[in-house]
C-alpha cells in the first residue's frame, strides 16, 4: 500500500470558486491514494460545493473554516491560514500519522510529477515553485544532494523562505510535535509553520532532481470587479423555490 496524500486545499467564495475546484479537482483524479481536505473560507457548508467534490470521486471531506473577522479587516491579510489550521486541527482530532501532507491552494497549477515526488516525504521534502515572485521562482539551493540555501525574491529574514506549494510533510514525523501551528502572520506562514515542527535546514528533502524541474506553478487567475450572486443553502438543497 502506498502512503496516502493528504492534499489539503483552502479555498474561498468568489466568482471563480466552481471553476477553480473543477480543474483542481479534474488534475488530483489522476492522482492514486490521495484524500482531499477541502476548507472553505465560510460559515456555512455550501452543498454545491460538497456535490462537486463528490463528483470527482476523490476521498474528500469539506470543512467550514471561515477567518476570524479581525484578520479580515488587516492591510495584510492572512489568505487561506484559517482553512489551512483546521485542516491541520481535522487530521490531529483523526490522529492520522501516516501518509503525507500537502498544501495545494486552489489556483495553483500541479504537474503529476509532484505527487509521485512528495509521496515518500520521510520528514519534510521541498522542490521549486514556479510564478513566484520577481523572480519568478522560488527554490531550495542544493549542493552534493543537501540544501544549503534558498533563492526567493522575499527573504524577509525569514529561516525558511519557501512557498505554501513548495514542501510536503510526513505525518509521522509532524505528530511529534503537537503543538505545531500556523500562525496568523502574513507572509510568515510557511517559515513560522516549518520552525513550529523544528525542522533543521541539513533535514530536508530536496526533490525535483535535486530542485532543478518545477512542477508546481503558483499561477493566479485575474480578479474581476463583477459580482458574485449567493445562492442561498436552502434554494441549492431545493427545500425552497
Ligand atoms: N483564500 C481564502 N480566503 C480569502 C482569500 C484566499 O481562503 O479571503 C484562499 C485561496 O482560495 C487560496 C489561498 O487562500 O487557496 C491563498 O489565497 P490566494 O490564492 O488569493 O493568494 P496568493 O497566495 O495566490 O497571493
Ligand atoms: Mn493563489
Amino acid at each position: 500500500q502506498i502512503p496516502t496524500i493528504y492534499f489539503v486545499t483552502p479555498t474561498y467564495p468568489r466568482r471563480e470558486q466552481i471553476a477553480e475546484l473543477t480543474r483542481l479537482g479534474q488534475t488530483l483524479m489522476h492522482v492514486q491514494n490521495l484524500f482531499w481536505i477541502v476548507a472553505d473560507d465560510s460559515d456555512i457548508c455550501n452543498k454545491r460545493l460538497d456535490k462537486l467534490l463528490d463528483n470527482f470521486g476523490i476521498p474528500y471531506i469539506l470543512l467550514s473554516s471561515p477567518m476570524p473577522s479581525i484578520y479580515r479587516s488587516q492591510k495584510t491579510i492572512p489568505r487561506g491560514v484559517s482553512n489551512r489550521r483546521a485542516a491541520l486541527a481535522w487530521i490531529k482530532y483523526n490522529n492520522i500519522k501516516e501518509g503525507v501532507l500537502y498544501f495545494g491552494d486552489d489556483d495553483n497549477t500541479f504537474d503529476l510529477r509532484l505527487f509521485s515526488e512528495i509521496r515518500y516525504t520521510q520528514r519534510v521534502s521541498m522542490f521549486p515553485v514556479g510564478l513566484i515572485g520577481d523572480y519568478s521562482i522560488s527554490s531550495p539551493i542544493v549542493e552534493n544532494g543537501k540544501v544549503v540555501a534558498f533563492f526567493d525574491s522575499w527573504p524577509a529574514k525569514r529561516k525558511f523562505p519557501v512557498d505554501m506549494a513548495g514542501f510536503a510533510v510526513n505525518l509521522n514525523y509532524m505528530a511529534k510535535f503537537p503543538n505545531s501551528t500556523m500562525p496568523f502572520k502574513a507572509g510568515y506562514e510557511e517559515d513560522a509553520f516549518l520552525k513550529s515542527i523544528e525542522l533543521k535546514i541539513n533535514e530536508i528533502e530536496p526533490k525535483a532532481k535535486d530542485c532543478t524541474e518545477v512542477y508546481v506553478w503558483h499561477t493566479q487567475t485575474t480578479k474581476t470587479k463583477a459580482p458574485m450572486i449567493k445562492i442561498s443553502n436552502d434554494v441549492l438543497s431545493g427545500s425552497k423555490t
